[in-house]
């Protein structure tokens, strides 16, 4: 089944930037096309506009082909494409399921695109059919964050399944998360649902934040999209030499999920034992979900001692909470001291 009906006709008609590089290299000598700086400073030329060899390396470790994998400028430009692929402005919607990821409304927002609101239900797992019948044929895009932020919790790769089958628009599952999860997460499903996305990012579990660089994972007829929509060289040439370096050492990403998923059982024991922490919920993530009595004064005191957490005590069903990562032992010993003196 095709996609098409699904995307905004000025995208199908659009005619890309293209640029002649691509189809001569490695058969020419001398690049007198692109208005570069001819001497060799390392980085006088510009980058692979398609990543070929940082989504071969990528394809190897999650066992999908290169073709199905997109990259970008962060998850948020992953997200901000999809919004300007799939949805027109003041016609089309987006349905997300609060309280979640702060970005897809941005990004709607910003586009003129209304975002519909189908809150998670009991134990923040998404209301299936409730999802399903806000849905019509402008719902162009469904966000699932999974493991969620900021409920820390994932959802059961068959609700992801149902919803991914019955919505009509597109499934966009957010596992920015996924390296701390137990689940196994959705890329198996990519090819029974042509009209799913799987986002992932180098930003938590492999400490890259600062490089800026998202995955999709999605159909070639999705994927060509994306490339289509980008900007030619969305991707910088230190981004991709500094993620070829963190792909060749995949073990040092291993030892940190592992360590962090130690630093999370303690900082939650720790947590569970102070008196003013009502409710810790369960974590598939690198961070807390913890309610307490008096959440603002919480929050200041912590911040008085140097502390910064985030605080989601007045987002509608987090009343109470703060979101607080798991840092180094170093930084969680601190943070404990600090709730101790609290
Ligand atoms: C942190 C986070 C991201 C990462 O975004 P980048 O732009 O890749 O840094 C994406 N989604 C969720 C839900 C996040 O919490």
């Amino acid at each position: 089944m095709s996609i098409h009906h699904l995307v905004r006709s000025n995208i199908l008609r659009l005619t890309p930037y293209a640029s002649a590089r691509s189809e001569y290299k490695g058969r020419a000598d001398i690049f007198l096309d692109a208005n570069e700086n001819p001497f060799d400073t390392g980085y006088n030329r510009y980058p692979d506009p398609l990543q070929w060899k940082v989504k071969e390396k990528i394809a190897e470790l999650k066992g999908v082909s290169r073709e199905k994998i997109f990259l970008g400028n962060g998850s948020d430009e992953v997200i901000d494409l999809l919004i300007r692929i799939f949805c027109e402005p003041k016609e089309d919607h987006i349905i997300i399921l609060p309280p979640t990821y702060g970005m897809y409304r941005v990004s709607a927002d910003i586009a003129d695109v209304a975002v519909r609101e189908v809150p998670l239900g009991a134990r923040f797992q998404p209301d299936v059919d409730a999802v399903l019948n806000a849905a019509d044929a402008h719902s162009r895009l469904l966000f699932l964050c999974s493991p969620n932020n900021p409920t820390g919790n994932s959802f059961p790769m068959e609700t992801i399944g149902r919803l991914a089958d019955a919505f009509p628009g597109i499934t966009v599952v957010d596992e920015a998360y996924i390296d701390f999860s137990a689940q196994p997460g959705s890329l198996s499903l990519l090819d029974q649902h042509p009209r799913l996305v799987v986002m992932q990012t180098f930003s938590k579990a492999w400490g890259l934040a600062g490089i800026r660089l998202g995955m999709a994972f999605a159909s070639e007829e999705i994927i060509g999209l994306f490339n289509k929509v980008k900007p030619p060289y969305n991707v910088n040439q230190l981004t991709q030499e500094a993620v070829l370096k963190a792909l060749g050492n995949p073990g040092q990403q291993r030892q940190w999920v592992h360590s962090l998923l130690g630093q999370r059982t303690l900082l939650a024991q720790y947590l569970g034992g102070l008196d003013f922490v009502e409710r810790i919920y369960p974590s598939d993530a690198n961070f807390l979900l913890v309610k307490v009595r008096e959440p603002r004064r919480v929050y200041d005191f912590l911040a008085g001692r140097g502390i910064i957490v985030r605080d989601r005590s007045r987002v509608a069903l987090c009343e109470g909470c703060l979101r607080i990562t798991v840092g180094t032992p170093e930084e969680n010993e601190q943070l404990f001291r600090a709730l101790v003196e609290f």
